[in-house]
């Protein structure tokens, strides 16, 4: 399946599975369909175990002394220390609910994406070896011993979930496969076996407060080029601040807002936005970085790149933290933080002092989502709107699983949305709010080398898009994370030509009228916004 993939597979996808058992089917490392592993010198720089050279597609993958040891008492330690997963372990009744449920076993048929399978290939160990049925019965049981066949099935398909918890809203026992991938993937971490898509970024943000490892400088001065472009545009010339101490607000946003399109347009839309309003708040060059990559390799690792964030606003002395366009950052924020640094008592209950409207909500974290706010400002006049400028577009939005399952977030960007465009189209309702297909490629997957896993995990999202493309003519999928802004554009190229990617906020700044501004003839992309009377006003990009 490796180098066949077209836009055919839509129709033709096997889903029955094969003869022999699963225990008795082994992956295949194809290119396309595995990721390649960690620089050594990445899992060195955090102090992380089992750095080495090594390949997945070869027999002998190096793994340490006692590896074996190692993960025995890995499993045992999280066991003690997670409810859940001992749970998890043992609460599953086969019902099969889950099994049909998960985007990468749509896209692939493979049985071992199946949630219910998925979660087996761990189970089987822990049932062996930690439940006394499995000690007495092994196989018949469903226990298997740990072998290195083992780990290696364990490195090719829990790197074929995004933790996306879509699953889990199926379970009648509320069984989260997503759980039970993170606890995986910190047990293969133990022994070195971690992916570069998510070792390097750790390693970069842990350096340099961003995933990319740029420094401050650098940042910087991204930042000032997409000032001269809001300027060319827009014809308003905006100074924002860095690193400014007393600040009322420290915003931070991932960094790839900063650096790759679409996601360069949402970043402008930011910097508009506050100039509008005439925010007091300042930029971090240090946590530079909203994104956690850390929640894909362990829990410390997560706490870690979490507290960055706290500890720079404590630095600066914000009252509190507003937050862009970012998925794993919210699911963190919102679903992990309070047990993992606590609350954030140092800072103050945000209140927008536009609006002045408490986010309650927020009481504990401290930190505001830019669409809350936004969707706060329409809410009380404070925005002023031309819509019809986004008249091209059909738009449809996509619920990133991280801060739609993840923290509850699904009017406010539907809200922002009816506000700023005329044209709003939802896709449909069983792939929408709870029940949103992931884009294929979150949790750390986005890597170049995994394209074809990305296309079929991407394929239930891209069918409801084709959906109202072809039923209204969408031409435009906004969303809220910056890894859907990332993985998107080649996702609509493959599966629904014809279909942009924009963040909420650059389809936000496109409507919004600021003082000083030129007529605007050209969007934040430097492409001539249609007019009413233009022949191709509404037509297809
Ligand atoms: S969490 Fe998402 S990707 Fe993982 S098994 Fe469940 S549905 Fe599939
Ligand atoms: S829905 Fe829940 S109980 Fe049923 S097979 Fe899936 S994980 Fe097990």
């Amino acid at each position: 399946m490796a180098t066949k993939l077209s836009a055919d597979v839509l129709g033709n996808i096997d889903h029955k599975p094969p003869k022999q058992g699963w225990m008795d089917t082994k992956p295949e490392f194809l290119p396309g369909t595995y990721l390649y592993p960690v620089n050594p010198e990445s899992l060195k720089a955090i102090g992380a175990p089992g750095a080495r050279e090594w390949n997945p597609t070869e027999s002998d993958w190096k793994l340490p002394a006692d590896w074996q040891g190692t993960i025995k008492a890995g499993i045992k330690d999280r066991l003690n220390r997670f409810r859940s997963f001992k749970l998890f372990m043992d609460i599953c009744v086969r019902c099969g609910a889950c099994a049909d449920k998960c985007h990468f076993f749509i896209g692939t048929g493979d049985p071992k994406n199946m949630p219910v399978l998925r979660a087996e290939l761990l189970r089987s160990v822990y049932r062996q070896d930690f439940t006394a049925l499995g000690k007495v019965f092994k196989k018949m049981a469903g226990g298997r011993p740990l072998t290195e066949e083992v780990i290696k099935e364990w490195f090719y398909y829990f790197f074929q979930c995004t933790e996306c918890r879509r699953c889990s809203l199926f379970c009648p026992y509320g069984i989260d496969t997503a759980e039970i991938t993170i606890i995986a993937r910190e047990l293969l971490n133990l022994i070195g076996c971690q992916i570069d898509w998510i070792g390097t970024p750790v390693a970069n943000c842990n350096r340099t407060g961003n995933h990319l490892g740029l420094q401050p400088h650098t940042y910087k001065e991204n930042v000032e080029y997409l000032l001269d472009d809001i300027e060319e545009y827009a014809g308003v010339r905006i100074e924002p601040s860095f690193n400014r101490k007393g600040a009322e607000i420290l915003f931070v946003t991932p960094s790839g807002d900063v650096f790759a399109e679409p996601g360069i347009f949402t970043f402008m839309g930011y910097l508009m936005l506050f100039e509008h309003i005439g925010l007091d708040y300042t930029w971090s060059t240090y946590a530079s970085e909203g994104g956690n990559f850390g929640f894909f390799t362990s829990h410390e690792t997560m706490r870690k790149l979490n507290r960055k964030m706290y500890a720079e606003a404590e630095r600066l002395g914000v009252k509190w933290i507003l937050g862009g366009e970012c998925g794993h950052m919210w699911r963190v924020v919102n679903q992990y933080m309070d047990t993992l640094n606590g609350p954030a008592t140092f800072l103050e209950k945000p209140k927008s002092p536009i609006t002045g409207t408490v986010f309650d909500n927020a009481a504990s974290t401290k930190m505001v989502h830019i669409t809350e706010f936004t969707a706060d400002l329409i809410k009380n006049n404070k925005l002023k709107l031309d819509p019809s400028r986004n008249d091209h577009l059909k738009v449809t939005f996509h619920d990133s699983c991280n801060v739609a399952r993840g923290m509850g977030m699904f009017e406010e960007p539907r809200y922002v949305l009816q506000n700023v465009c005329n044209n709003f189209y939802e896709m449909p309702p069983q792939t929408t709010r709870e029940q949103t297909f992931c884009c294929g490629s979150g949790s750390g997957l986005n890597a170049g080398e995994y394209l074809e896993m990305r296309l079929r995990g991407g394929l239930p999202r891209a069918n409801a898009v084709k959906a109202v493309h072809e039923e209204h003519g969408v031409n435009m999928l906004s969303c809220v994370c910056a890894i859907d802004r990332a993985v998107f554009p080649a996702l609509m190229d493959f599966w629904v030509p014809g279909v942009a990617v924009a963040g909420v906020s650059e389809l936000v700044a496109n409507a919004l009228v600021m003082d000083g501004e030129n007529e605007r003839e050209y969007n934040l992309r430097g492409e001539e916004i249609p007019t009413a009377g233009d022949d191709d006003a509404g037509e297809e990009e």
